[in-house]
């Protein structure tokens, strides 16, 4: 690509896009640089395109590699008009869709964190996951951790940007959000139960970030009320899950699913994010009642050698001889141990 007689053509101004063309311009003699890019078959080997990926998956890339080959193209005559590029980077970031001058530094720090995404090797990032695993195990490391740790994925989008970043933590308990109870108009609150499988789902639900808990995007510089989602990314031998019954507002703790009814299986199958799947057995249940302040636990348990179930209330303690540890209306954590006898 690189050769004698290329690399002297200009860029047509499109509407306020000498930001970027500046900037392109002395890209493009950075040879290192475009001999990534713009070599095709070399790119193509390089592309970064799995579905997980967090770059463009090759759209910025490409359409950069497409532009520095036209601006070698040898004794080119006429200057290069970089629309198509310019709609590759708009479909990223909606702040170049427009014709508004733009601030180089900005487009550049945009533009080589895209093109590195396209080309990360790291991809997005079972690595990661595993070495944030490995620090973690570094530092605490014992039987609690091998059976009640699980990690999840938490990534952030800045809605400006489009800026990506990906973290994970450890939990040892699964804090499963509950949609909101709709309260009808006689005051009393709607009853429609809630699956598990439903609350499940509801975590990986992308939420925007509210007003008074920003994120600072740092290609933004700024903070912005990004898009976060969460997802387990790695579930434990034992399970513990915990309905988010009770939410902190802005001023004060309040109740927001007290008495949401929730459906749980004996018998649960669930996937990770990783596309790794564990078969549960519930083992105990903690039930909640009243008030936050003024309520009261009782339990479920599976006896763990008999397999019979029990009640527990403070002092007293009775076999359960029916089905009721599933139908609980209080029901606040849930305790399931893999069984591993269920075959796949
Ligand atoms: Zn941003």
């Amino acid at each position: 690509m690189f050769v004698a007689d290329g690399g002297k053509s200009g860029l047509v101004n499109i509407g306020n896009t000498c930001f970027f063309n500046a900037i392109l311009q002395c890209l493009s003699h950075i040879r290192p640089l475009g001999e990534v890019f713009g070599n095709e078959a070399k790119l193509s080997s390089l592309l970064n395109t799995h579905s997980k990926a967090l770059g463009s998956h090759g759209l910025i890339a490409q359409a950069y590699g497409r532009l520095l080959r036209d601006l070698w193209q040898p004794a080119r005559m006429t200057p290069v008009r970089p629309a198509d590029f310019k709609r590759a980077i708009s479909r990223r970031n909606r702040r170049f869709m427009g014709y508004d001058q733009q601030d180089a530094p900005e487009f550049l720090e945009f533009l080589l964190d895209e093109l590195h995404e396209d080309v990360n090797r790291v991809g997005e990032k079972p690595y990661a996951a595993d070495r944030a695993w490995a620090n973690f195990h570094r530092r605490d490391d014992s039987p609690v951790v091998d059976l009640f740790q699980g990690q999840l994925r938490s990534r952030v989008c800045c809605p400006t940007c489009s800026k990506v970043s990906v973290i994970f933590d450890p939990f040892r308990s699964l804090a499963l959000p509950l949609p909101r109870p709709r309260t009808p108009c006689t005051g009393q609150e709607a009853s429609a139960a809630v699956g598990l499988h439903t609350a499940y789902e509801l975590l990986a639900k992308p939420e925007v970030l509210s007003h008074d808990n920003q994120w600072y995007c740092n290609r933004c510089k700024e903070h912005r009320q990004a898009i976060k989602e969460l997802a387990v990314w790695r579930l434990p031998p034992i399970l513990v899950v915990h309905f988010k019954r009770f939410a902190h507002g802005a001023s004060r703790l309040r109740v927001t699913s007290a008495t949401t009814q929730i459906t749980y299986p004996e018998r649960l199958h669930l996937d990770d994010a990783s596309g790794q799947g564990r078969d549960y057995r519930l083992r105990g249940v903690v039930c909640h009642r009243g008030t936050l302040y003024y309520g009261h636990y009782v339990a479920y348990a599976r006896h763990a050698v008999t397999g019979d179930w029990y009640y527990y209330d403070d002092d007293t303690c009775r076999r359960v001889s029916d089905d009721s540890y599933l139908g609980h209306r209080g029901a606040y954590l849930l305790f399931y141990e893999e069984d591993c006898s269920v075959q796949n």
